[in-house]
């Protein structure tokens, strides 16, 4: 067979080499040595998911502290799965977290010499790459229709072999110059598909960054690299752009691992290096007692809107997902608990490789610690701008109440053994929210000791005694009066020493208070939300309460 000449019938137009593209179009990168290139290859489907940070992550770290290159790609070569305005999501969605691409697709164009980054506007570059193999005899047209595979597959069923288009079953592995010129004439569609010359029981060794080395089988399957549109599979687009990228370490999911042989044949095929594989594990949960994999359809929390929708700091996510990409993160953070986070060295040995355990408790547990070390003036911002897109009525409160909410948000984040109240923007309005009228509520009931009547008596007596002016112990020491004279004990360890002589103790009452002021039974402290309120807001409260 005179594979050129096949390789001329089928691709006339194209005209280039692949050595003008390895050469001229896509050089070797000039870069330090060891230095990574990666890159973020999602579809453009518009979901944007956990699983793709978490990937991102992996990249973007492995890139910078290498002095590399992370880079978007956009694998739209599937037009069913294509949606509008995906591309604008994914960039903007990866950089809310803080991650930046180098170079690759962009909102407002591409940068970089090695584009187009969109795989839809490859195509010549794929087919060049295809005629190449066909002219090497390894890549050959396939006329099957649906119904004739269908056919193979169900007689390979019957003989209980391996299904597939392999060996004695690909029909058209072996057609002649005359055959396959006959098929054109007859116009009917043709795929390309790769000729593999893997062992169907033969097996080989390669090294993932992340497993370490596998054994896996050989690749024995013909399959399609050109679509019958000429648009190229998965596999072919991942070999031929991540060469032509000069892509040094391909971070994806640990799906891709089952058709990682495809890939190895080819890049041996074309004697190319292969890249470092870096197959990630997914990303699970605890599901009553049991893990399970994150679901689009199940788990709101996989896709990167919830986080946003509900306000998560980004220093928040970020944290949390170093915890769960690298196992000795939680480590190094106690040991350097004021270090900027890229301080840490991220490295691909301490990824898991059995299911990264996901957790939304652990999530907001060290989401509060990270807010801790933000001032509360870019709290306050932080909080006004996530307002402004997800909970307009918030956001002009917020804006009319700057210097109270700052100091709301501040509120015993010092000292020793600080508050650790807020987590993310829906939970920090509602916390704060009390402190609007156009929000505030009793939220909890006064303790089991007091009923209504005897609560408005304190309240009055409250009310009564009110100085604004004075300072917290001289506040707190009127209320100590109140409860005493109401029958209550000054402190709580004189109630705990003789609990009959008194109705409860100074506690219930300052419970009382702050439930009438605040709604609810537990805050920080009341004497200072009083002053951050103002006179007037709490008197009328009080008297909300009483009357
Ligand atoms: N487009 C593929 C995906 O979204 C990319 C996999 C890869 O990174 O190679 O799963």
């Amino acid at each position: 067979m005179d594979y050129k000449k096949l390789a001329e019938l089928l691709y006339p137009n194209i005209k280039n080499t692949i050595e003008y593209y390895e050469n001229e179009v896509y050089p070797k990168r000039k870069l330090p040595a060891g230095a990574k290139v990666t890159r973020l290859a999602p579809s453009p489907t518009g979901f944007i998911h956990l699983g793709n940070l978490y990937g991102a992550f992996v990249d973007e770290r492995l890139a910078h502290q290498s002095g590399g290159v992370f880079m978007l790609r956009i694998e739209d070569t599937d037009e069913k799965r294509k949606v509008e305005g995906a591309v604008e999501t994914i960039i903007s969605s990866l950089e809310f977290f803080g991650l930046k691409f180098d170079e690759g697709a962009g909102i407002e164009g591409e940068t970089g010499n090695y584009g187009p980054y969109f795989q839809s506007k490859r195509a010549e570059i794929y087919q060049c790459f295809a005629k190449h193999l066909i002219e090497m005899g390894r890549a050959y047209p396939c006329f099957c229709t649906e119904e004739e595979l269908e056919e193979i597959r169900n007689r390979q069923v019957k003989e209980n072999v391996n299904t597939g288009y392999y060996g004695k079953w690909a029909r058209d592995r072996n057609l002649t110059l005359e055959e396959v010129e006959k098929h054109l004439n007859n116009n009917e569609e043709f795929v390309i598909r790769f000729r593999s010359e893997g062992r169907e029981e033969g097996t080989f060794e390669i090294d993932d960054a992340i497993r370490g080395r596998l054994s896996i089988h050989e690749n024995f399957q013909d399959v399609v690299i050109l679509k019958t549109n000429g648009i190229p599979t998965y596999h072919f687009a991942h070999v031929v752009d991540d060469y032509l990228m000069r892509i040094t370490h391909v971070v994806r999911g640990e799906e891709w691992l089952s058709t990682l042989p495809i890939h190895y044949e080819m890049f041996k095929t074309f004697e190319w290096e292969t890249p470092v594989y870096c197959h990630t594990a997914h990303l699970m949960k605890m599901d009553d007692g049991a893990k399970r994999k994150l679901s689009k359809r199940k788990d709101p929390e996989l896709g990167l809107g919830y986080y946003r929708e509900l306000g998560y700091h980004p220093e928040s996510v970020r944290e949390y997902l170093l915890t769960i990409l690298n196992s000795n993160f939680e480590e190094w953070r106690m040991e350097n608990p004021d270090s900027p986070i890229d301080d840490f060295e991220f490295t691909l040995e301490k990824m898991s490789t059995s299911g990264a355990l996901f957790d939304l408790d652990k999530l907001n547990n060290i989401s509060k610690d990270v807010l801790l070390k933000i001032p509360s003036e870019e709290i306050y911002e932080f909080l006004l701008n996530w307002a402004n897109e997800h909970k307009k009525e918030a956001a002009t409160l917020l804006s009319s109440n700057k210097d109270e909410v700052i100091r709301l948000l501040s509120l015993g984040r010092d000292g020793q053994k600080p508050r650790k109240d807020l987590m993310y923007c829906r939970q920090i309005f509602d916390f704060i929210s009390y402190y609007f009228d156009e929000y505030f509520k009793i939220e909890d009931s006064y303790p089991e000791n007091i009923n209504e009547e005897e609560a408005k008596k304190l309240l009055l007596a409250y009310l009564n005694t009110y100085d604004h002016t004075d300072d917290q112990s001289q506040w707190f020491e009127k209320i100590r009066i109140i409860a005493s004279e109401n029958g209550y004990a000054a402190k709580p360890k004189d109630y705990k020493k003789n609990p009959h002589m008194y109705k409860g103790h100074v506690g219930d009452v300052s419970t009382v208070i702050r439930i009438a002021i605040i709604g609810r039974a537990s805050s920080p402290d009341v004497w200072e939300l009083q002053q951050i309120m103002g006179e007037a807001k709490v008197r009328r409260r009080i008297e909300k309460a009483i009357h």
